[in-house]
């Protein structure tokens, strides 16, 4: 019922009605969630990770860990399927901690010995748990992982959705030593006041913008006033999504400090991730 009053929104209409349509939906998100339960158990997730980099230097600082899901019939899905699920169905908790410990443990080696950074995507469902900070803070005392180097990303939207929550969430993080993101900037709707006490650490610019470089100059004037405010509230600026050598030049002009995207890397399993370096 659920589905049919969303989809009946969405087509704007005033009524939802039950059809085989609506019917093989329904199966299809009842299989999913049952397939998704079933892969945690037998091992079809994986992780891969996307290379950080400093846009001046082309220095790799940290990586992005981006969550795979390999079912072996339907072969891969997409996280923009599966993670939207997980959230709405409550299972976004046991895929979560999955995520939060085997990153740990696999990049656990690259942060100590070479000092780089890890970032985690926190849905906002696990952002508002209330034991996330215990949570966390058992995770990297059990692989051993330097708080320092680990970086939180949460939406802008997230973040907004009850502000004060939310500073009272990001105290508890920092306290632990951690750092935080702000993921897809640009997309949501963010309050200046807040973003000016939330104190993040890392504005990551939305890949929307930036796919319209080098030729939409709106595009070109929004990235720079994202960066202006990162600047103006002690946070690195990064831009997601370059595919090109012509973005970072614009990029670079802007004054971006960091990048990611395919130019310099797509999101690959830890062991690539270490011959990549
Ligand atoms: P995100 O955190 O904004 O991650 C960036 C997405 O952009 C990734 O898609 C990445 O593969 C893709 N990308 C990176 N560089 C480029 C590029 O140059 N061009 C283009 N076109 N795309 C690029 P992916 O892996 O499909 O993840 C989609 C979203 O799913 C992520 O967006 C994140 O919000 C969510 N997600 C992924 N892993 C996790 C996870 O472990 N937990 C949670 N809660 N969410 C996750
Ligand atoms: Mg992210
Ligand atoms: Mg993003
Ligand atoms: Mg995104």
């Amino acid at each position: 019922a659920e589905i049919a009053l969303k989809r009946a929104k969405e087509a704007d209409e005033p009524y939802a009605l039950y059809s085989p349509e609506l019917e093989r939906l329904l199966l299809e998100e009842d299989f999913l969630k049952r397939a998704l339960l079933e892969g945690l158990k037998k091992g079809e997730f994986f992780l891969s990770y996307q290379p950080i980099v400093t846009l001046q230097k082309k220095q790799v600082i940290g990586a992005e860990a981006l969550v795979r899901w390999q079912h072996p019939e339907l072969g891969p899905i997409a996280p923009a399927k599966f993670i939207p699920l997980a959230e709405r169905t409550g299972l976004i908790e046991p895929l979560g901690d999955y995520v939060l410990s085997q990153a740990l443990k696999e990049f656990g080696p690259l942060a100590r010995e070479k000092g780089l950074e890890l970032a985690l995507n926190f849905s906002p469902r696990q952002f508002c748990k209330r034991d996330l900070s215990l949570r966390i803070e058992k995770a990297l005392t059990e692989a051993n992982f330097p708080p320092e180097k680990l970086f939180l990303e949460i939406t802008e939207s997230t973040a907004m959705e009850d502000p004060a929550l939310t500073l009272k969430i990001l105290e508890d993080l920092r306290s632990l030593g951690l750092k935080v993101a702000l993921d897809d900037f640009g997309m949501g709707y963010s309050s200046l006041r807040y973003l000016v006490e939330f104190a993040v650490d890392r504005i990551k610019v939305d890949q929307f913008f930036v796919s319209a470089l080098p030729l939409d100059s709106k595009a070109l004037h929004v990235i720079r006033t994202i960066l202006e405010l990162a600047r103006s509230v002690g946070a690195r600026g990064l831009a997601e999504g370059i595919e090109r050598a012509d973005q970072v030049e614009i990029l670079l002009k802007l004054g971006c400090e960091e990048g990611q995207g395919y130019f310099f890397g797509r999101p690959v399993r830890i062991e690539d991730f270490g011959r990549f370096l």
